[in-house]
C-alpha cells in the first residue's frame, strides 16, 4: 500500500470541523477588521523567497522545495505567504488605486524541515498583511486582532511576545555592539551561528543551542539602541496593546527569522504544545516593498501556524459535525422512490438530509440514523402510504406526527429552515 510521506498529513473528517471553525472566525474576524482575502499561486519564482526572506535564513539556505522548471528556471514551493502578498501587490500596482490595503490569505507553506509532532513539511497558514499605514496604532490593531481571534476559539495558554528590532538607522549600532560580543565569544558558538555572526548577527540571539544561549546571555538590549523614532513607536505599540487588554510580554531575544523585519516584531507562544511553542509570528517589513521593486510603503503582517491552532483548540474544546437535520426511512421500493426524491429536494432547498436505498428493515434505518446523528426521522411503510401521511419522529423527544403527504416537501422546508 502507497502511503503519505513523512512530513505530510491528511486532516480527515473528526478533526477538519475544528479546521472550519478555525477558518470561518479567522474570515469573520479579519473581515470586520476590513481585510480582504487574496487567493495566490503556491508555486512562485524562487528567486522572490531569497531576495525578500534573505540568502542567511534556515528557511531559504536549507528548507525550500525548489525545482527546475524548464524556461521559467528554479521554481519553489512557497514556504511562507509574506514574499507572494508583496509580489502580487506591486505586480498589480495596487498601491496606484489606494497605497492602504488590507489582505489575508489561507493555505499550504512547504518546508523541508526535520517532521517531528508540530513540525510539518506541508503546513497551513492563516495569513495578514497590511500595506500602506506606518502608524504605531496598527501593530497594536494587528496583534489585538490575532488576540481576538484566539480568544473567540477559546485558546488558553496563549501570549503575545513582543520587540523591536530598529530601523536601518539604529539597528547597524546593535549589530556592532552584539557582533563585538560575538567576537569574544565565538569558541562558544555552533556552527551556524559561527556563520551567522558574519552574515546576520542579530539571528544569533534566536539559537536555540544551549552554548549559544549561554553565549549571548549578556547580550546587550536591543531596546537600548532604538532611534528616537523608533522608541516612541515601540512605546505607542506597547501602550495601546495595555490600553485595549492585551497581555503582552517583551522580549528582546526576539528576532524572527526573516531579513526583511523593522521595529515592531511578535510572536505568540503557548505552552501547551511542548518544543514548537510558536503559534504565530509577524511583525514589521517597511523596507521589503521598495526591496522586490515596488514603491517605498510601509508594511506589517502575521502568519499563524493553522496545524498548531487546531491541535490547541482540539486539546480545549469538542467540536463535532452535526448529524443530518432529517434521515428519511423508507420502507418498500414505492417508499423509496418517494424518499429519493424528496431528500434532493430537501437538500437542494437547505434541510440537510439523509436516506438510505439498501431497502432495510425500519430498525436497521433507525440504527444508521443514530450513527448519522439524525435529529428527525422520516418513516414511510405502506401503511403510511395508504394512509397519506408519512410518520415524523424527534429522536430526542421520540415525539412523533404524521404528516400529509400532499406538499410534505415544503411543509418540511418551513418546518426546519
Ligand atoms: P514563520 O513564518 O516561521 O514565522 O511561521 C509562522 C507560524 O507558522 C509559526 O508560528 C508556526 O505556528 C507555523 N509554522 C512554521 N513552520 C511550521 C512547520 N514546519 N510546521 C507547522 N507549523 C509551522
Amino acid at each position: 500500500m502507497i502511503q503519505l510521506i513523512k512530513g505530510f498529513k491528511d486532516v480527515l473528517p473528526g478533526e477538519i470541523e475544528v479546521w472550519q471553525t478555525i477558518e470561518r472566525a479567522a474570515k469573520e474576524t479579519f473581515e470586520n477588521f476590513g481585510f480582504q482575502e487574496l487567493r495566490l499561486p503556491i508555486v512562485e519564482k524562487s528567486e522572490l523567497f531569497s531576495r525578500s526572506i534573505g540568502d542567511t535564513t534556515d528557511i531559504v539556505e536549507k528548507e525550500m522545495y525548489t525545482f527546475e522548471d524548464g524556461k521559467r528556471g528554479h521554481v519553489t514551493l512557497r514556504p511562507e505567504a509574506t514574499a507572494s502578498v508583496v509580489r502580487s501587490y506591486i505586480q498589480h500596482k495596487m498601491y496606484a488605486k489606494d497605497p492602504i490595503r488590507k489582505f489575508y490569505t489561507i493555505g499550504p507553506m512547504f518546508r523541508r524541515e526535520r517532521p517531528q509532532k508540530g513540525r510539518y513539511r506541508q503546513f497551513y497558514q492563516i495569513d495578514a498583511e497590511v500595506f500602506g499605514i506606518d502608524s504605531p496604532y496598527l501593530d497594536a490593531q494587528l496583534i489585538f486582532m490575532l488576540a481576538t481571534l484566539l480568544e473567540k476559539l477559546k485558546a488558553r495558554d496563549v501570549k503575545a511576545h513582543i520587540n523591536s528590532l530598529g530601523c536601518p538607522c539604529c539597528r547597524p549600532n546593535f549589530q556592532k555592539a552584539l557582533k563585538e560580543l560575538l567576537d569574544a565569544k565565538k569558541d562558544s558558538l555552533c556552527e551556524n551561528c559561527l556563520r551567522r555572526s558574519e552574515k546576520n548577527p542579530l539571528r544569533v540571539l534566536d539559537c536555540k543551542v544551549p552554548s549559544c544561549r549561554e553565549a549571548v546571555a549578556g547580550a546587550p538590549s536591543i531596546l537600548d539602541h532604538l532611534c528616537d523614532d523608533c522608541r516612541d513607536h515601540f512605546e505607542t505599540v506597547k501602550s495601546v496593546l495595555t490600553e485595549n487588554g492585551v497581555e503582552f510580554e517583551v522580549d528582546t531575544r526576539l528576532v524572527r527569522g526573516l531579513d526583511y523585519y523593522t521595529r515592531t516584531a511578535f510572536e505568540v507562544l503557548t505552552t501547551s504544545l511542548g518544543a514548537q511553542n510558536a503559534v504565530a509570528g509577524g511583525g514589521r517589513y517597511d523596507g521589503l516593498v521598495k526591496a522586490l521593486g515596488g514603491p517605498e510603503m510601509p508594511a506589517i503582517g502575521f502568519a499563524i501556524g493553522f496545524d498548531r491552532l487546531a491541535e490547541i483548540v482540539a486539546m480545549q474544546q469538542t467540536i463535532e459535525a452535526d448529524g443530518p437535520t432529517l434521515y428519511i426511512a423508507p420502507l418498500g421500493e414505492k417508499a423509496t422512490e418517494k424518499a429519493a426524491s424528496w431528500a434532493m429536494q430537501l437538500a437542494a432547498r437547505g434541510v440537510f438530509c439523509e436516506t438510505d436505498f439498501a431497502g432495510r428493515s425500519l430498525k436497521s434505518h433507525m440504527k444508521r440514523a443514530d450513527k448519522l446523528k439524525a435529529a428527525h426521522v422520516l418513516m414511510l411503510g405502506d401503511d403510511e402510504l395508504d394512509r397519506g401521511v408519512a410518520a415524523l419522529r424527534n429522536m430526542a423527544t421520540k415525539e412523533q406526527w404524521d404528516l400529509p403527504l400532499d406538499g410534505l416537501v415544503e411543509t418540511l422546508v418551513e418546518r426546519f429552515n
